[in-house]
């Protein structure tokens, strides 16, 4: 296990890697596996903070975004209101 001062890096007995960041477990996908993640969450374009970012709309709610160049290009792109509206969805559906 690697640690800085606030985070952890933990691999599990199947490989698979997280990170924990002030009490949040997240998993760390490689490419392959990102390119099957359900969407991918982008900045505000007006929040945009590099020139090469590439610049499009939320598949949720058409507001423009941004996302950099390498981000999975399968996933659809939302916002970060349309993708906390998509976890909470899901929340609601587990419970
Ligand atoms: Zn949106």
């Amino acid at each position: 296990m690697s640690a800085t001062r606030d985070r952890d890096i933990q691999i599990d007995d199947r490989g698979n890697a997280y990170v924990l960041h002030k009490g949040t477990k997240v998993f760390i996908a490689d490419d392959g596996e990102s390119e099957a993640a359900d969407g991918v969450i982008c900045a505000l374009a007006s929040d945009s903070a590099f020139s090469d970012n590439i610049l499009t709309v939320c598949a949720g709610c058409g507001v423009d975004i941004c996302h950099r160049p390498y981000a999975p290009e399968t996933p659809p792109k939302v916002c970060l209101r349309c993708a906390v509206a998509r976890i909470l969805e899901r929340q609601e559906v587990r419970s």
